[in-house]
């Protein structure tokens, strides 16, 4: 049978419809402008996946007009490209004054299961651009574009990546490199900062204005409830809290946790010196420029609440402060929660005890000690041969210090007996939430080199293929699951991007 395009519900470039209600609020919320021309555009990266989330026909990624489209050089009917205006709190430090400084809003593209917004990312300077030149480079195009798939794939909240586009102009960071745009989708871009931004000036009406919007478009159940502006900050609470329990589970550390960088959706947005732990550290620093260690893996859990605070006051005309601070009191209770809850499966036990949170405090501080890989450290442990107690040898070559991983061991064996447990099953749950594929560090910078050294871009899409499927074997793949080899273990990234 001949299935046509219209069926599939997938259609060209020209036939994707836009609309743009971001750009119907009023004009202090952003600037409209076109993007910046980029000569020679040419596809680095195609992501059919996040195409078939607007409709779009995959086929459609190989006429010339995609990347003349996707890099800002051609505007499809209906785009309305602008630069929203936000503010934030940097390094614990309020910027009164920030915003899409190399992004522009295309605009959202209507599809059957809600719109999704469009962003070229790199495509050139805004008026808040401040001293930037509003370009991104290849390289943290592709970073970007690598880890938000792989955080899809993980089941955790994340904006996505629709496309790479390269050119060869120049862009000066450390080094010189060459330009590059990202389309990122998300249902929004709206950030704590954009609250923070009329707030700071004292723009009461156009925070409630944001307030209404975002529950219009985001959270609709809110409109009816009896206090919509508080129920909007517990809802971004409780997304909040939930999101950084599945980051420090999959041992998934930001770099730069300002509040412009928090979505109010709950997502993960705005990829830039992130990292997945690899020797588990409990005080892991991924970003290079983060002397003081803010942004420290430990650190994420309460950096984020502190973020809410800041979110909370900007929204403070809308409720008064002790509505605002029993919501925020709420925060902890729920992030522990969904963490132990998380954490409990990574062990795979399937009831709760309260020796729990201690059996797990106590295998990380193991890791700690020695380092030791995080992911392949939980994914051995699915092996584990209970009813002889023995650990297995892949697992056990893993700890330095014999005495006391067989210590924890015999206490993990007497927990699941306590329940019953059978090793089959348990496998079979901790090998569904525990990742195989986490993408270190050195496998994206192996899939930049190719890229920016050699315009092989064939590693980037294998790299995605390896991570979409995170929790499976997937025979023949098992390099991608190694520790750093040695040429990569002084790798560092950091804010330039
Ligand atoms: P980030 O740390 O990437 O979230 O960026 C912080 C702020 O700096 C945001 O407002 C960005 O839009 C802006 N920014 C970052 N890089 C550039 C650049 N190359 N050109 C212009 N603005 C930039
Ligand atoms: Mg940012």
């Amino acid at each position: 049978m001949n299935i046509g395009r219209a069926e599939l519900g997938a259609v060209r470039l020209e036939e994707l419809r836009f609309d743009n209600r971001y750009g119907r609020l009023p004009p202090a919320f952003y600037t409209r402008l076109a993007p910046t021309p980029l000569p020679d555009p040419y596809l680095v990266a195609f992501n059919p996946a996040a195409a078939e989330l607007i409709g779009l026909a995959a086929e459609e990624a190989q006429r010339g007009e995609f990347a003349e489209i996707f890099c800002g050089n051609r505007l499809l009917p209906g785009f309305d490209p602008l630069a929203a205006i936000y503010a934030g709190h940097q390094f614990g430090v309020f910027v009164p004054e920030l915003g899409d400084g190399r992004a522009i809003l295309l605009g959202e593209a209507t599809a059957a299961q809600g719109a999704w917004d469009l962003q070229l990312k790199g495509a050139g300077q805004t008026p808040y651009s401040r001293m930037g030149d509003g370009r991104a480079v290849l390289r943290s195009t592709i970073r970007e574009y690598l880890c938000s798939e792989a955080m899809h794939a993980l089941g955790i909240p994340t904006t996505r990546a629709l496309a790479i586009v390269g050119s060869d102009q120049p862009v000066i960071r450390e080094n010189v490199e060459s330009a590059a745009v990202l389309t990122r989708m998300a249902r929004s871009h709206v950030r704590f900062g954009t609250f923070e931004l009329f707030s700071s000036r004292r723009q009461h009406e156009h925070v409630q204005t944001l307030a209404d919007y975002v529950i219009e478009r985001h959270y609709p159940q809110l409109r009816e409830a009896d206090e919509p502006y508080l129920e909007l900050l517990r809802a971004v609470i409780a997304r909040t809290a939930q999101l950084i329990a599945q980051w420090q589970a999959v041992g998934f550390c930001h770099g730069v946790m300002n509040t412009d960088n928090m979505s109010i959706l709950g997502l993960t947005i705005d990829y830039g010196p992130y990292g997945f732990i690899e020797g588990f550290d409990w005080g892991h620093v991924c970003n290079h420029s983060d002397h003081s260690g803010r942004y420290a893996y430990n650190m994420q859990p309460r950096v984020a609440h502190w973020n809410l605070y800041c979110l909370a006051q900007a929204l403070l005309p809308l409720f008064e402060v002790e509505q605002a601070q029993s919501a925020l009191e709420a925060y902890e209770a729920q992030y522990e929660r969904h963490y132990l809850a998380l954490m409990r499966a990574k062990l795979g036990l399937a009831t709760e005890q309260g020796e729990d949170a201690a059996l797990i405090k106590d295998l990380l501080q193991l890791l700690h000690q020695d380092r030791i890989d995080y992911s392949n450290c939980f994914r051995r442990l699915a092996n584990f041969d209970s009813a002889h107690g023995a650990g297995n040898a892949a697992l056990r070559e893993l700890f330095a210090d014999g005495a006391a991983y067989a210590d924890w061991l015999a206490r993990y064996r007497t927990r699941l007996a306590l329940e019953q447990s059978a090793d089959g099953a348990r496998k079979a749950r901790m090998d569904r939430v525990n990742p195989k594929y986490v993408l270190r560090n050195y496998l994206a910078e192996t899939a930049i080199r190719k890229a920016a050294d050699e315009r092989d871009y064939s590693e980037i899409e294998r790299l995605t293929l390896v991570l979409s499927r995170p929790y499976d074997e997937q025979p023949g793949m098992q390099a991608y699951a190694e520790p750093a080899p040695q040429w990569a273990s002084a790798l560092a990234v950091s804010c330039s991007s």
